[in-house]
């Protein structure tokens, strides 16, 4: 984290760039000559990729599944692009730590971003990352990690990225404890989802269809039902509190339906700062990209006189117990955000394949939080370990549903 990033830099391996953050980072790069794609990969969409390896001619193009990596490499083929097409997940990590990539973004969804993310960071990287779930599971080894590298870690989370905007700029990337540095505490702000006012009775009868269905943000589909539970909000407090070094004490949750404070740092002092801007992810992508400095990301300019009202209102922890959940497993620390996260991408998973309902979410979360042992969370092996045997159990309970 010591390392000063200097100049924007120019080769960059976008991890996950056919998801929603993985195109709108390819957005903004396309705005910015001096920005080049070094590598591009995504688990089975060929379509997509075929597409972006087109436009941005990287010098790789990363398919996790097998056929669609030789049904890539045939398209590519076919039109002579010169992309090299890699198969595997092996290959995620040998783009990420490249010694020709400067730069990582790390948009992969869920515990799959966590290796080639983490050799990212090892192999002194510039960090983007997206992929919270990545920090969650195994934050106290990524954050060391991170303390033993040159790596520069810079979140995209909007939230986050408000949060590190708003902090002093020798505090942002010193890690440690920000509270040192005058700070009281940090605010995080939720829109609070498609179903903030929605009657708790009709939780049950919730499609995956309402659910992806978030009122603010275009996201995939797995962020947009965490949005709904707020298992997002949950999983961000204990993103919070590893990046900036707090506990979960001093990470407040504030409701604002209107996206537009993205979150604020209260000091000592009684002064809060907050980031404004519309909600486009492109702004902290930009943001991150170019950090120290500015660039244009393509959004749209906040006009405040068109906003109506700001309105920010106590998260109500029996109409999402997901969250209540997420900030116990901050408080408790070891494995348990392991293995929260890993019960939480299987009950989301089965809720969008139709096999459990929307409220079995959190019900199957605390089931599996209450059967297992929570362990000191210091290497790999052990978190590897709590993020199987939590889905395992996770799946049993479905099964038994
Ligand atoms: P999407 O579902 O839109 O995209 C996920 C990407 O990851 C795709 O490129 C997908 O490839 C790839 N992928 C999926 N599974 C695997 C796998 N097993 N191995 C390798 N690659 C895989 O997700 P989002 O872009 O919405 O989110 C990405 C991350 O960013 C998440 O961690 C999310 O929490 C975080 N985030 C997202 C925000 C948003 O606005 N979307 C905001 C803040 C954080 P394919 O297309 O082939 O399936
Ligand atoms: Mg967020």
């Amino acid at each position: 984290m010591s390392r000063p990033a200097g100049r924007p830099s120019a080769n960059i391996t976008v991890l996950g760039s056919t998801g929603s953050i993985g195109k709108s980072t390819l957005e903004v790069v396309a705005l910015h000559a001096d920005y080049r794609v070094f590598a591009l990969t995504a688990n089975s969409n060929v379509l997509a990729m075929v597409e972006q390896c087109l436009r941005f001619q990287p010098r790789y193009a990363v398919m996790v599944d097998g056929t669609a990596a030789d049904q890539l490499a045939a398209e590519l083929h076919n039109v002579g692009c010169s992309t090299t097409v890699l198969s595997g997940e092996q290959a995620l990590i040998d783009v990420a730590i490249h010694p020709e990539a400067d730069t990582v973004m790390a948009a992969i969804v869920g515990s799959a971003g966590l290796p080639p993310t983490l050799a990212a960071v090892e192999h002194s990287k510039k960090v983007l990352l997206a992929n919270k779930e990545a920090l969650v599971m195994a934050g106290e080894l990524f954050m060391r990690t991170l303390a033993a590298s040159d790596a520069v870690l810079l979140p995209i989370d909007s939230e986050h990225n408000a949060v590190f905007q708003c902090l002093p700029p020798e505090t942002r990337l010193a890690g440690g404890d920000i509270r040192s540095q005058g700070v009281r505490k940090v605010i995080l702000t939720a829109s609070g989802g498609p179903f903030r006012t929605l009657p708790v009775e009709q939780f049950g009868a919730v499609t995956p269809e309402q659910a992806c269905r978030h009122p603010n943000w275009e996201m995939g589909r797995k962020i947009s039902v965490d949005s709904a539970t707020m298992m997002n909000k949950g999983l961000e407090v204990i993103e919070a509190c590893f990046l900036f070094g707090v506990g979960p004490e001093h990470v407040e949750v504030l409701i604002h339906p209107q996206s537009i404070v993205h979150s604020m740092v209260e000091y000592m002092d009684g002064s809060v700062i907050a980031q404004l801007g519309s909600p486009d992810m492109r702004i902290p992508i930009a943001y991150s990209l170019a950090w120290p400095e500015r660039i244009n990301s393509g959004a749209s300019f906040l006009d405040l006189t068109r906003q109506a009202a700001l309105q920010f209102f106590a998260p109500d922890m029996e109409r999402f117990p997901c969250l209540r959940l997420g900030i116990e497993a901050a408080a408790k620390g070891g494995t348990a955000p392991t293995i929260l996260n890993a019960a939480n991408e299987v009950a989301v998973e089965s809720f969008l394949s139709g096999k459990i309902s929307f409220t079995d979410i959190p019900a199957i979360i605390a089931a599996v939080l209450a059967q297992m042992s929570c362990e000191l969370a210091d290497s790999i092996d052990i978190i590897r370990h709590a993020d199987k045997q939590a889905r395992a159990v996770a799946r049993r309970l479905i099964a038994g549903t």
